[in-house]
C-alpha cells in the first residue's frame, strides 16, 4: 500500500530519512544508534530497491574524482569486515580483478590484505594482467534485512509512503535525510542524476570460492561473486535505461561470459535476474542545506559503489546532524 507522507504521523521524528535502500538504511541505522529518533519512509521497501539487486563487491570508484570516496570506502570496508562470519550476508573473499588488457593495479587495491600481482598462468583466458585480494562481498537481500532488523532494534521504523517535495519533507521534521537513490532526479530535481541500468544473474553455486571481477567501466562487464550456495554473475551497465525489465538475451550473454573464464558454471540452475538502476552523478551529494529553518541533508549519487560507500556516508550524515543537534 502506498501512502502520502503527509498523512503519518511524523510529530515525534527527530530525523525522516527518506529511502530504504543501502544508503537509507544505514544513514537510518547511525542516526537510531547515537540516539535520535528516525523514522524512514520510501516509496520501496528494501527487498524492492536497486540497492538489493547489486553483486555487491566493495572497491572504491572515481577515487582520483573525489577525494571523499578513499575515505569513504576505507570506512565502510572496516565496517563490513566486522560483519563477516555474523551471518548477515556479508564475506571476506579471496578473489582476481583482472583487465583485458595491461593495465597497473589503482593505488587502493594494494593496500588491501592479500594483495599479488596474478602470474599470466592465473588469469581466464582473454585477459592480460590481474591481481588477487580480498574484500567484502555483500550478499544484498540478506543484509538489507539485516540493516532493517538492525535500525527496528535501534527504535527506528521503516515505513511505506512518498515524498512529493522536499519542502513537504522539511515541515515533517527538524532535520530530514535525502536518501532517494534516482529518485532524486525528480524529487530534488537534480538533473546530475542519470540512470545507469544494471542486470545480473544469480545461480546456485557448483563449489566457487574466489571471487571474480573486470576492471573497467564497459557496458558489460564479467563478474563472479560467491555467497555461499547462491553465486552472482555480472553484469550489464546501461547509461541513461531505467528498465528494470530483466532481459533474457542479456542474461544468455552474462551466462556464456562467466562460463568462459569458471567453466563450471555452464551448467549451473539459474535462480533469479536481478536488475536495478545505479543512480549516477558525476559527484555523491552529501551536504546539509537549510529550507525555511529547517535542515535537508543530502545523501545520494552514489553510481556503481553505494554499497561500497554506506557506512562512510552515513557516518558523515550523522556528523552533520550531531552539530545540529
Ligand atoms: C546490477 C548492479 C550491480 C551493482 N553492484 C555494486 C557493487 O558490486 N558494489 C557497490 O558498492 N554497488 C553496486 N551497485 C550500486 C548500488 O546498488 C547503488 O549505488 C545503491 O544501491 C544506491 O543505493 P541508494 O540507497 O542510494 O538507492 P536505492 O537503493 O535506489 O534506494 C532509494 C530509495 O529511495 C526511495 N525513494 C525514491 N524516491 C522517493 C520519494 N520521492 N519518496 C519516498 N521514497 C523515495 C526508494 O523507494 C528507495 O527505497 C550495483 C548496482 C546494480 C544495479
Amino acid at each position: 500500500m502506498t501512502v502520502n507522507v503527509n498523512l503519518v504521523t511524523l510529530a515525534l521524528v527527530d530525523v525522516l530519512v527518506i529511502g530504504a535502500g543501502v544508503s537509507g538504511l544505514t544513514t537510518a541505522v547511525c542516526l537510531a544508534e547515537a540516539g535520535y529518533a528516525v523514522r524512514v519512509c520510501a516509496t520501496r521497501l528494501p527487498r524492492d530497491t536497486t540497492s538489493c539487486a547489486a553483486g555487491a563487491l566493495w572497491g572504491p570508484y572515481l577515487v582520483e574524482e573525489d577525494n571523499r570516496v578513499e575515505r569513504w570506502s576505507f570506512e565502510t570496508r572496516l565496517a563490513l569486515e566486522l560483519l563477516h562470519g555474523a551471518g548477515v550476508g556479508v564475506r571476506l573473499v579471496r578473489g582476481i580483478e583482472a583487465a583485458r588488457s595491461t593495465v597497473e593495479p589503482p593505488s587502493w587495491a594494494t593496500t588491501l590484505d592479500g594483495f599479488a600481482v596474478c602470474r599470466p598462468d592465473e588469469l581466464p583466458s582473454g585477459y592480460a594482467s590481474g591481481w588477487w585480494y580480498r574484500a567484502p562481498i555483500v550478499d544484498m537481500p540478506s543484509y538489507l534485512d539485516y540493516l532493517a532488523r538492525r535500525l527496528t532494534a535501534a527504535g527506528g521504523k521503516v515505513e511505506i509512503g512518498v515524498v512529493t517535495s522536499l519542502d513537504e519533507a522539511t515541515t515533517q521534521a527538524p532535520i530530514a535525510v535525502n536518501c532517494t537513490g534516482s529518485g532524486a532526479r525528480t524529487l530534488v530535481p537534480d538533473t546530475e542524476v542519470t540512470p545507469i541500468s544494471g542486470q545480473l544473474v544469480v545461480v546456485d553455486n557448483p563449489g566457487i570460492e574466489h571471487f571474480f571481477a573486470e576492471y573497467g567501466h564497459g557496458p558489460e562487464l564479467t563478474y563472479i561473486f560467491p555467497h555461499g550456495d547462491n553465486v552472482v554473475l555480472g553484469g550489464t551497465a546501461l547509461p541513461g535505461r531505467s528498465d528494470t525489465t530483466p532481459d533474457p538475451v542479456a542474461a544468455a550473454a552474462i551466462m556464456r561470459r562467466c562460463a568462459a573464464v569458471e567453466p563450471r558454471l555452464a551448467e549451473a540452475r539459474i535462480r533469479d535476474v536481478r536488475v536495478g538502476v545505479r543512480p549516477s552523478r558525476p559527484m555523491v551529494r552529501l551536504e546539509c542545506v537549510e529550507m525555511a529553518g529547517r535542515h535537508l541533508i543530502h545523501n545520494y549519487g552514489h553510481g556503481g559503489s553505494g554499497v561500497t560507500l554506506s557506512w562512510g556516508c552515513a557516518r558523515d550524515v550523522l556528523a552533520i546532524v550531531n552539530e545540529l543537534a
